[in-house]
């Protein structure tokens, strides 16, 4: 069987030129895979022929397998060529079915599927958390109920009664997979679809548990704690790993991810890892200068208001802004020493009401030509 394909030049088994381009080698390979697909041809050696085909496809249709097979020919080949030619007959319906006529044809992920296809992995599930600005300044710890699927604590997640085991699904026989097969002007198109009854776990339930009925999972509602670090922004994702909902019959639970939303803050303006401020001033400290107390996320600050300073400047404090954090692999992060700015913009108030004393300063002012 495979043993005489070293021998053989993968060029004339497509029927093409050692020079041909990808479009001409794809285009034998349509044509020949149409000719000799198991499912239409039926003749002996028709299987053998589609295999060949095959491999010359998956070698000469991937440029760089095609330099190392002009180099050296099919010796280093040999675990496509084992996976290609042990497959057994009808492993390739799927194949055909990717073709999609006139689509590409790189698909290979259909090569060596396992008879059942694996169990599902469970859903992930999406939280979306709403912190203050100060709770994103100095981090926190949030307890978090969350309701999800949970494996099923009656039948073990299984679905079946206790005593009673899932069978193989009637419809697809266990695999997990339907092949449905449609007449086409050259002959037919296999398609390979999910299975709608077991969804592609080639199991259903016979005796279902009456808790779950029968579907292995039950609502539940989980409480969780999670560290929100400092220095956390809208949008921040936080993944729990397994912490989703449960799997199918056993399959791995889901993620959890945590969006972080921070609130508005009524007095500082977040600006990445700088925070903004407006501060009112008078007329005097604005044109005398002044000391003041600026507050800032951890406590006040003085600031030096020089004289002569103009309606709408802006001030810098550094390192009174944001922490800093960095996002390591996985869910990680660092929390830096680092600190974004502090930035304060004065501005003059206009006081409503003044006493007699004021009153008679201003007058002055007025009259002096201030
Ligand atoms: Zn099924
Ligand atoms: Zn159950």
């Amino acid at each position: 069987m495979s043993s005489d394909i070293y021998g053989k030049d993968l060029y004339k088994i497509l029927g093409v030129d050692e020079n041909a381009t990808q479009d001409e080698i794809k285009k034998a390979y349509r044509q020949l895979a149409r000719k000799y697909h198991p499912d239409i041809n039926k003749s002996k050696d028709a299987e053998e022929k589609f295999k060949e085909i095959n491999l010359a496809y998956e070698i000469l249709g991937d440029e760089q397998k095609r330099r190392r097979y002009d180099r050296g020919g099919l010796g280093g080949f040999g675990d496509i060529i084992s996976e290609i030619f042990g497959r057994g007959f009808g492993g390739f319906g799927d194949i055909f079915g990717d073709f999609g006529f006139g689509d590409v044809f790189g698909r290979r992920r259909n090569y060596a599927r396992p008879s059942r296809p694996e169990p599902q992995r469970g859903e992930s599930i999406r939280y979306d958390l709403e912190i203050t600005l100060d709770e994103a300044f100095s981090g926190t710890k949030k307890k978090l109920e969350i309701p999800r699927k949970e494996a099923c604590t009656v039948c073990g997640g299984s679905g079946s009664k206790a005593g009673t085991k899932t069978i193989n699904c009637p419809e697809c026989n266990g695999t997990g997979q339907k092949r449905i097969v449609r007449k086409i002007a050259f002959g037919q198109m296999v398609n390979i679809v999910t299975c709608n009854k077991c969804h592609g776990s080639g199991e259903v339930v016979k005796d279902p548990c009456k808790t779950c009925k029968g579907t292995g999972l039950v609502e539940k509602i989980k409480h969780i704690t999670v560290n929100i670090p400092k220095g956390a922004y809208t949008g921040l994702k936080l993944k729990m790993t397994g912490e989703g909902n449960a799997g199918l019959r056993g399959a791995n639970p889901g993620h959890l991810y945590i969006i972080v939303y921070v609130k508005e803050h009524d007095l500082f303006i977040r600006d990445g890892y700088n925070i903004a401020i407006k501060m009112p001033l008078t007329y005097s400290q604005m044109v005398l200068g002044d000391e003041i107390t600026v507050p800032t996320l951890d406590g006040e600050t003085k600031l030096k208001i020089p004289k002569g300073t103009e309606y709408g400047k802006i001030f810098k404090i550094k390192g009174k802004g944001m922490p800093k954090i960095s996002i390591t692999i996985g869910n990680d992060y660092i929390e830096e020493n680092a600190r974004g700015d502090q930035f304060v913009q004065v501005y003059i108030v206009i006081p409503g009401n003044i006493n007699k004393d004021q009153k008679e300063a201003l007058k002055k002012l007025k009259e002096l030509g201030l």
